[in-house]
């Protein structure tokens, strides 16, 4: 078994639903890894991408990554039994990595991680989350819990086009919805939010400030909505900031949701020392594309259950397939979903099920992109190029 092939390339992702809406210039890294595995008389490609909300890595992965898994020889990528093992492809793509200095080497290596792990699951000829369910011991599941993410200020029309896009998630058989705040006044993002609680009670509503606000302004805000009992408090301020969170945990009741812009197992176990949370409350919303993949991710797990924490307070951000099937095989609390934004990206198969706030699952081998059809050409053509 050898990696035959690596293509990547960068793409566009919008913020918004609406093609009018400029996008933001957010871009991803998409990556095809095609193996000498055979399925069907064809070779066995895996596809893997940046997640969403960090830019793309093409660079740090055709220069430093994608070389070192071209040069590894069998044994340093197969399980006993002869297949794929991405947990030793893992050790491979991190080999002579100094400790600390994180940057965004975690995003290339968490993009190539996911695209071995799609591989692997295809030799297996099942969905990844079957894979993992039999890898990590967990028990068979076949929906899990999730949350419409969406939210973001609408260039005109704002408290209107967030209504509708919040009737447009309860619709389509979500029960709980996540919006952004951050950006605007106090004043402002409390307008939003009692414009969503028109829609949805305050137990179904989270709010993300996607790290914005400054230490003080975190705090205020935290005062001014802890009275709406949301769901949970996203992001507030700086990720590495611990005396804040540790601040905010001390004086907010509600929810908190930590840990998305915190990449690494290092990074986390500082979380865990100095940041004050409350595992029987806070939720854990790490992204497992951005902090190394799935190896380091299933490291922090364990590191937080180690310390009284339970692994339903992992909610994975991201909004899209991998996320789905890494919730469902690692038996963890639920899953973001990203169904009208990110595209071609965000959400889960075409005609996936949600019902009550639940989605089902794919049934496809590996992670199921190729099918999307929104998907499936940008794909074929990046494999073949
Ligand atoms: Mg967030």
């Amino acid at each position: 078994m050898r990696i035959l092939k690596i293509n990547a390339r960068t793409v566009e992702i919008s913020r918004y639903a609406d093609a009018s809406v400029p996008g933001g210039g957010l871009t991803t890294t998409v990556v095809a890894v095609v193996t000498s595995a055979e399925r069907g008389g064809r070779p066995v490609t895996g596809y893997g991408f940046s997640s969403i909300g960090r830019f793309a890595q093409t660079g740090l992965i055709n220069e430093r990554f994608a070389p070192r898994l071209l040069a590894a020889v069998d044994r340093d990528l197969v399980a006993a039994d002869g297949t794929l093992d991405p947990t030793r492809a893992w050790d491979v793509l991190m080999k002579d990595e100094k400790a600390g200095g994180h940057g965004e080497r975690c995003v290339a290596v968490g993009t190539l991680d996911m695209a071995l792990w799609d591989a692997a699951a295809k030799v297996a000829d099942v969905p990844l989350h079957t894979l993992l369910q039999r890898r990590f011991a967990r028990a068979q599941t076949n929906r899990v819990a999730v949350y419409a993410a969406g939210g973001y200020d609408f260039p005109t029309n704002d408290i209107e086009r967030l209504c509708d896009e919040i009737r447009e998630f309860l619709d389509a058989g979500y029960t709980m919805v996540k919006i952004k705040i951050g950006k605007k006044a106090l004043a402002e993002d409390l307008k939003r939010i009692e414009a969503a609680l028109s829609i949805v009670s305050g137990a179904r509503l989270a709010v993300d400030a996607m790290n914005r606000y400054s230490p003080r302004a975190a705090l205020e805000a935290a005062h001014a909505i802890a009275p709406y009992a949301l769901r949970w408090f996203e992001d507030a301020s700086d990720p590495l900031d611990f005396d804040t969170h540790a601040r905010l945990c001390a004086s907010y009741e509600p929810a908190l949701g930590i840990g998305e812009a915190t990449f690494s197992l290092p990074d986390a176990r500082n979380l865990l020392r100095y940041a004050g949370m409350r595992p029987a409350r806070d939720r854990l919303i790490f992204d497992p594309a951005h902090c190394y993949g799935l190896p380091e991710y299933v490291r922090i797990i364990e590191t937080f259950e180690s310390a009284g924490w339970n692994r339903q307070a992992f909610f994975p951000h991201g909004g899209h397939l991998f996320s789905l099937h890494v919730a469902a095989g690692l038996g963890l609390g639920g899953s973001e979903a990203n169904p009208r934004i990110f595209q071609p990206f965000g959400g889960f198969e075409d005609g996936a099920v949600v019902e009550d706030g639940f989605a089902s699952l794919p049934s496809i081998p590996g992670i199921g992109f190729e099918g999307r059809a929104a998907l499936k050409p940008l794909l074929v053509d990046l494999a073949t190029q």
